[in-house]
């Protein structure tokens, strides 16, 4: 999820929802944002997962 933003010049910013991290600034083509955008490793997400391993690991800790 991302939000766009367009600047006086005609060039693009790009915001991550999740996070709130603008990941572009100042980008001429959608094309290079959609890259930009693609390449965003979200703080946000990693941690997510990082806590769905550690629910998942503990799950399994206490069947054992
Ligand atoms: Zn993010």
């Amino acid at each position: 999820m991302y939000s766009r933003t367009q600047n006086e010049n005609g060039s693009f910013n790009s915001r991550c929802l999740d996070c709130f991290l603008t990941i572009a600034s100042y980008i001429e083509t959608e094309r290079e944002l959609d890259e930009r955008e693609a390449h965003h490793l979200c703080p946000e997400k990693v941690l997510a997962q990082l806590l769905a391993q550690e629910k998942a690991a503990a799950a399994q800790a206490a069947r054992n």
